[in-house]
Order: structure tokens, then sequence, then C-alpha cells
């Protein structure tokens, strides 16, 4: 059955909210609240996150009814103390769910991208990835397997992914009477700060008894300093998602013994060796131009940055009625771009490649269209051609990562 996505309307609607936060910021004088490099990561990886799960939604949904169908223990009617009572046990899920995120290294490969964010505002909401989504499932498959019905389960989820969105800002200040049953933007703040005081509290998405219940909870007194106790130091779009899990392989191999690997994998992420990563930073990360100048190209990062934006809400609008090869040429495309985006913040010097790599991926797709893919020779000759005789490559490293001073 084919069917339009609403969910395409999440994207200008984020960027509706995002757009009023900017401006209520700038007129009550925080500009602060937002930093350029960090906001333009943030979107770029909720982006990423937005456009994979297009591809394993419907597999997410079809795991629920399968559990469902096959494996429920209880017989649960669908009536509006049903909603109620799901409304709870969706957030106590999410306790555990989150919880674990942070007490488990392998959990907190997917979740400490999240929280790499410095900044606390709508953009470090959009800042989940696929991998956080996975393990999501994964937990939500106790609801349909308690016996809630799969098709209240998705709704359910949907309000409760659409309300964690609005805690993340620092707009709203503390509610005190609110904090007693919901997590307000305040509590939520205090969840990702990095001081002491604050570390692994308020893991509820809702509701704050569950955190009073297991001792977790902390209300803001000092104004929190948002962010990871050991920042990353990286803008890069695959760096930021994949260096935990290259942290937790190195502890791995440096460990001796079933029972010490084991800890690696499934142990606490407070016991993680903290020379690991800026051994793999030095191997993974050394070739960038000038990190710490103010990029020139603001505007050649909010075009890309828009295009993803736009192809993803149309992308998204049509998903169903599109041929495969029109998904994996969006699916690679707004990929790359994304890529290019980090690199572009970063100045790293290869960007060029992939600039000659998107406009193969590009002419490639609309030659297949035409039908003319037998032409593909002629975008690589004009390339290889270009390069040769105008050495394209130096030009757009003297343009485009051409700094200026601060
Ligand atoms: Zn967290
Ligand atoms: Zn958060």
């Amino acid at each position: 059955m084919k069917n339009i996505n609403f969910l395409a309307f999440a994207m200008p609607a984020f960027f509706l909210f995002l757009f009023i936060e900017y401006k209520i910021a700038q007129r009550r004088k925080k500009p602060e609240i937002f930093n350029y490099e960090s906001s333009v990561s943030n979107i770029s990886i909720g982006i990423a996150e937005r456009l994979i799960n297009l591809f394993i939604a419907a597999s997410f949904y079809q795991l629920y009814y399968l559990i469902y169908d096959d494996y429920r223990i209880f017989d649960i009617p669908r009536n509006p103390f049903v909603w109620f009572a799901l409304i709870l046990a969706t957030d106590f899920v999410w306790y555990w769910y989150h919880r674990l995120g942070h007490e488990v290294n392998f959990f907190w490969a997917a979740h400490i991208v999240h929280h790499h964010s410095e900044e606390f505002n709508f953009t470090a909401a959009a800042r989940i990835t696929t991998f956080q989504a996975v393990i999501r499932t994964g937990f939500w498959c106790i609801l349909p397997f308690i016996g809630f019905h799969p098709a209240m389960v998705i709704t359910m989820l949907i309000v409760h992914g659409a309300y964690s969105f609005f805690t993340h800002t620092q707009l709203i200040g503390k509610i005190k009477w609110l904090e007693y049953i919901f997590v307000t933007p305040s509590v939520h703040g205090v969840h990702h700060a990095s001081d002491e005081k604050y570390l692994d509290k308020n893991y509820g998405d809702m509701f704050t008894f569950w955190d009073r219940l297991f001792g977790t909870f902390q209300t803001e007194e000092e104004k929190p300093k948002y962010g990871l106790t050991h920042p990353l130091k990286s803008y890069s779009f695959l760096w930021q998602h994949f260096h935990y899990y290259f942290e937790i392989y190195e502890l791995m191999k440096r460990s001796k013994g079933f029972k010490e690997k084991w800890k690696a994998v499934f142990g606490s992420p407070a016991n993680m060796d903290q020379d690991i990563r800026p051994i793999l930073e030095k191997r993974f990360l050394q070739d960038n131009a000038c990190p710490h100048q103010r990029l020139r190209f603001k505007n050649y990062l909010y075009i890309q940055l828009g295009i993803s934006t736009l192809v993803l809400t149309v992308f998204t609008y049509y998903f169903d009625y599109l041929q495969v090869y029109d998904k994996i040429f969006v699916l690679s495309f707004i990929l790359i771009t994304l890529v290019n985006c980090g690199a572009l913040l970063e100045q790293r010097k290869w960007i060029y490649y992939i600039e000659y790599a998107r406009i193969f991926i590009v002419t490639t797709y609309f030659l297949y269209e035409g039908d003319l893919l037998i032409f593909l020779f002629v975008p690589l000759a004009v390339m290889i051609f270009a390069e040769q005789l105008f050495s394209l490559s130096k030009r757009y490293q003297n343009v485009v990562l051409q700094l200026e001073s601060k």
C-alpha cells in the first residue's frame, strides 16, 4: 500500500521552531545559546537520522506487529485508561533504555552522540543517530510484548518523541511545581550537564517520578555547563558517529582475557581509558587545514544544508512512490553532502574529492534517468581534463579553504 508520509512536515516544523527560538534568544540578548559550528553539526546529524529512518521505520513497525501477533502476554483492550497506562509504561521503558544508554559502553557508543552538543537548544534535540533509534526500538519491543496494540504504541512513540523535542531549550526557566511530575527543559538541561553534581541524573523523558523512585533526580541549582566531561573536539560527520565504537574496539584489543574484553563492550563508560581517544584522533583526524579560524564560506554550508533539508522533505513525502534507484541516489547524495558539511567545518584538505564524488553521483543519476548511461565517460573525462588543465582541486582549496582571520 502506498502512503503519503506526513512525517515530512516534521522538517519544516523543526526549522520553524528553531527560527522562533533563535529570534527569541536574540531578543533576550542571549546569542550565546547558539553556536554556529555546533548547530550545523547537530542539524546534519538529525538530517541523517531522519533520512535513514525512512528506510528502516517500516521494519520497526513490522517487528512490533510480529511480536504482538505471535508473542504477546496479555490481551490489553484499547480504551482511554489503557492510553494512560501506555504513556506510563512508555516512559518507564524509556527511563531504563536511557539509563542503560549511559551505563553500558555499547549503548553509550550510540547515545554519546546526543551528548556531544555543548549547546542546549532545539538543534540538540535533533542530534540523534540511527544507531540510537535501532537500540531504542529493541527496548520499545517490550510494549507490544506486554500486549499493547502496535498501532497505539506507534502513536505513543511519536507523541513521546515530540515531547522531548520541547525539553531541549534554555528559553523556559525553572518551573519548580511542574517538576514534581513532568520533565521540564530545566530538568533535562541538568541531564545534559557535565558538572559533577549533575552527572548521571534525570533520565526520564516525560515524567520525573521514575528518577525520584530510583534516586537519579536532580533539580537545577547552579547554571549547568552543557556537554560531555571529555568533549569531542571534532565536527567530522563520520567521526562523531563512530568514534566511541573505535574506542571500545581499541579498549577490547588492549584488554586481556574474556572477562576484561566483555567489560570493554558492556562495562561502564566511566571506566573507559581516556588515553585512547587522543591516540585515535591522531590516527584518523590529522589533515585539517586550520580548524581554529572562522569559515568564510558559511553561505556555501547553508545552501548545502538547505538543499539537503528540502530534498529530504520532498523525499519523505513521496518515499513510498519512488523506485529503488531514486532512493539510493537521494540517500547517497544527502549523506555525501553531510560529510561535506562536516569536512567544511573542519577545513579538511580532501573536501574536493567529495565534491567530485557528488558531481559523479548526480550526473550518473541523470544519465541513468535519461537512459544515457553509456555516456558516463563524458562527465568523467570532463572532470579529469578539468583537473589536469585547470588544477581545479588547487583552486578549490584556495577558494574554499581560504580562511579569514578573526
Ligand atoms: Zn542521555
Ligand atoms: Zn537530550
